[in-house]
């Protein structure tokens, strides 16, 4: 007989609600050994016995014959005991002592296997709009603690049916310990409810009737709230518009299936992988010429496919519907109808009992050279870590304010929050505090040390500071550009020091003026500013962010042009920057777009932040253009860049009746122009020569790649963002790593 041997195995990673256990147990049988496993708040813990060279086996195949949606992080061998003789493989109850450290499965889009029994006349399931298994379903948005079992989800109180119940407890079915299976007998109920709170039968029949008509219906999801209309009306659209009250923001689009996604829109098949992907992402793609108008004034359209049963069932009788979250302005998406007045924008809701627990927006993202570039990286994504080359357990980091969000942190897993919304809103403040507190306790994380942005007033320093007050806790402060910066490094496994390009609409800088078209040189541990962009003076102060025809004015006045303001306050606002009365100074390229686009279009207000630098994106004209020629200056060892003349050239373009798109297109061609010089600078005074984009103006699809292409060819190597947004979003994954590796400044 030849020599047994036994393994312990730990393994961390996504490793629950993904079929992993049976597949243990299909491998085990295989490889003819015998043992057990069980689900941990670790993770899975195995203990497997046979032949040395069937275990070898078996672990080679562990880390390549992986379930689609399993992940292994870790794998840690801790003990070899002597053989005990066990027979069989067994699933044992799962353990529940040590504290919750498992990671936690994002939600997954229905798979094929559910959406063919969902059509199947003869399925026990068939149409049943809460249909999943053990490889689909909710995940993250509803798990309270861990270990992930039902008992700990928004599940728990759907006692399963003796149908359901085998289900589960039978190896050779897809639901084997599916956490949230259920059937029509025992599972959530979907209702429609009209306005005065009636029940309608045939749930999904009543809203497609009621969107046929061109009405607008309230759809729950997985993490929170659609708003849901036809695309193909007009009218409709508008008046969707009208009741979210809020502005020009795009509208996202929901195909029902790729065929459609192709009559409206071009697409790559990295394109096409992505929508069709587990996650199912909003991706954002180039509309076709009979794209529906009205969606967005840009050239793309962000589109997703049905991700849940209920979508699919909705979508059989429509090609396309318009699908926006259902919030107020900045807010992340409604998650308990209980707590808004939902008939204000909606005439009848598609509701169910089963709970979200974490809401949780549609990611949003452009694939960009076969990678992510993210806007939003949520649903479908959080709260995967992003692995770092560093221990920073412990470290809570707090991110920004306007696109506010956070990272917790064990070991080298940084859990970076899903989009949480701006944190001016009361009610996101309180979502972002609740949050935190939650990935405290489902990541088994202790606070040993916070980190929060360099800006005094934003929330997010508040909430720092007071949890450094109230538990003793050390508090560091990153400037926020630094932050970006350290972002781009971390996702890159990027050490030692590098430049750092970071464009984006504001951010605190340690002169206490507003900084965001910056050249740094440093590391983790500490920067230098090498680089910058001549202030524009925002007269009004934050009101210049909705109002940015008082940035055009002071662009102009700047360059001692005031007399060819169309702003209709232009001597008021002449008066206010010659006396500096309330005109603080920002050096944000943000603000230097919104200013170029309000020249160039004559438009003083925009409806939300950040709108100026995306349309002026889409009036580009298309191909090459030639940059305007750059003045700098050299102001305290910084390349500054002179916007005067730039200003000028603009202007005298315009008066020489050159069309708008061109000059659109010459100056993003001329912010290509700033970055080589800025870096190249930074390589004079240092030597090095690896550069990292990062901020919100890196999301800019023209300007990307041809910063990267032009630094590549003058002799860079340039990184960006794949894995987490370049803008605000990103900053808490830069705060830990500086808070990890002895950077920032500490608070006392
Ligand atoms: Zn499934
Ligand atoms: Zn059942
Ligand atoms: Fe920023």
């Amino acid at each position: 007989m030849p020599d047994l041997c036994r393994l312990h195995l730990e393994i961390e990673g996504i490793v629950q609600g993904v079929g992993f256990r049976p597949f243990l147990h299909r491998l085990a049988r295989q490889h003819e050994l015998a043992g057990w496993c069980r689900n941990t708040v670790f993770g899975v813990e195995l203990e497997v016995e046979g032949t040395a060279p069937a275990l070898a086996r078996f672990r080679a195949a562990l880390r390549e014959d992986l379930p689609p949606l399993a992940r292994i992080s870790a794998l840690r061998e801790t003990a070899c005991t002597a053989p005990v003789g066990e027979q069989g493989f067994h699933i044992l109850p799962s353990r529940r002592a040590g504290s919750p450290d498992t990671l936690i499965s994002p939600d997954i889009a229905t798979c094929p296997d559910c959406l063919r029994e969902l059509r199947d006349r003869g399925d026990r399931r068939y149409r049943y709009p809460f249909i999943n298994c053990t490889n689909c379903g909710p995940r993250f948005t509803i798990v309270k603690g861990l270990p992930y079992d039902r008992a700990l989800t928004s599940m728990g109180r759907f006692q399963m049916c003796p149908a359901c119940r085998a289900e589960y407890d039978s190896i050779e079915t897809r639901r084997y310990h599916a956490q949230p299976d259920c059937c029509p007998n025992c599972g959530p109920t979907l209702k429609l409810l009209t306005p005065s709170g009636e029940e309608q039968a045939d749930p999904i029949g009543g809203a497609q009737e009621i969107l046929q008509r061109g009405g607008i219906a309230a759809v729950k999801g997985l993490g929170g709230y659609h708003l849901a209309c036809r695309a193909d009306l007009p009218e409709t659209v508008a008046e969707l518009r009208r009741r979210k009250r809020r502005d020009e923001r795009p509208f996202a689009l929901m195909c029902r299936d790729l065929s459609v996604v192709r009559r409206y829109c071009d697409l790559s098949p990295d394109e096409e992988a992505r929508l069709g992907s587990p996650r199912a992402p909003i991706v954002l793609l180039k509309k076709r010429p009979d794209a529906p108008e009205n969606l967005s004034e840009t050239r793309e359209l962000g589109v997703m496919l049905p991700y849940t049963p209920v979508h699919h069932l909705l979508m059989e009788r429509f090609d396309l519907l318009v699908m926006t979250s259902m919030n107020v302005s900045d807010q992340p998406v409604l998650c308990d109808i209980a707590e808004f007045p939902w008939q204000r924008l909606a005439d009848a809701c598609l509701t169910h009992d089963r709970a979200i627990v974490n809401r949780c927006d549609d990611s949003l993202l452009r694939v960009f050279r076969g990678k992510d570039s993210f806007f939003r990286r949520s649903r479908g994504y959080a709260p995967e870590p992003v692995a770092v080359p560093a221990d920073c357990t412990g470290i809570l980091a707090c991110g920004a304010e306007q696109k506010g969000s956070f990272a917790l942190s064990r070991g080298g897993n940084v859990f970076l929050s899903q989009h949480i919304g701006d944190l001016k809103d009361w009610e996101t403040f309180q979502f972002y505090e609740q949050q935190i507190r939650r990935f405290e306790q489902r990541f088994g994380v202790a606070v040993r040390r916070l980190v929060c942005d360099l800006h005094p007033d934003y929330l997010s320093t508040e909430y720092a500071r007071k949890r450094s007050r109230e538990e003793g806790l050390p508090l560091l402060q990153v400037q926020h550009h630094h932050a970006h910066m350290a972002a781009c490094m971390a996702e890159n496994g990027l050490e030692g020091d590098c430049i750092g390009l970071i464009w984006d609409g504001t951010g605190y800088g340690t002169d206490g003026s507003i900084w965001g078209a910056e050249c740094l040189v440093g590391g983790y541990a500490g920067f230098e500013r090498l680089g910058t962009i001549r202030p524009v003076k925002l007269p009004g102060g934050d009101r210049c962010a909705r109002e940015i025809g008082r940035i055009a004015h002071s662009l102009l006045w700047d360059a001692g042009l005031p007399r060819r303001s169309a702003h209709p306050q232009a001597d008021q606002l002449t008066q206010m920057l010659s006396a500096d009365l309330n005109s603080p100074k920002s050096s944000g390229m943000g603000r230097l777009f919104d200013g170029v686009y309000a020249i160039l279009t004559g438009r003083h207000t925009v409806t939300y932040e950040g709108q100026g630098a995306v349309l002026l994106e889409a009036m580009a004209a298309e191909g090459q253009a030639a940059p305007y020629d750059l003045t700098f200056y050299e102001e305290e060892g910084r390349l500054t860049l002179d916007t005067r003349p730039l200003t000028a050239a603009i202007l005298s373009e315009q008066a020489g009746g050159i069309q708008p798109a061109s000059i659109a297109a010459r100056f993003l061609e001329s912010l290509v122009s700033l970055a080589v010089a800025h870096a190249s600078y930074a390589r004079e005074k240092t030597g090095l020569h690896r550069v990292v984009l990062s901020g919100g103006v890196f999301q800019n699809a023209r300007l990307l790649p041809r910063v990267l292409d032009t630094l590549t060819g003058a002799g860079f190597t340039p990184y960006y963002h794949t894995h987490v947004s370049a803008n605000d979003q990103g900053i808490p994954l830069g705060q830990t790593l500086i808070a990890a590796k002895g950077g920032g400044i500490p608070c006392v």
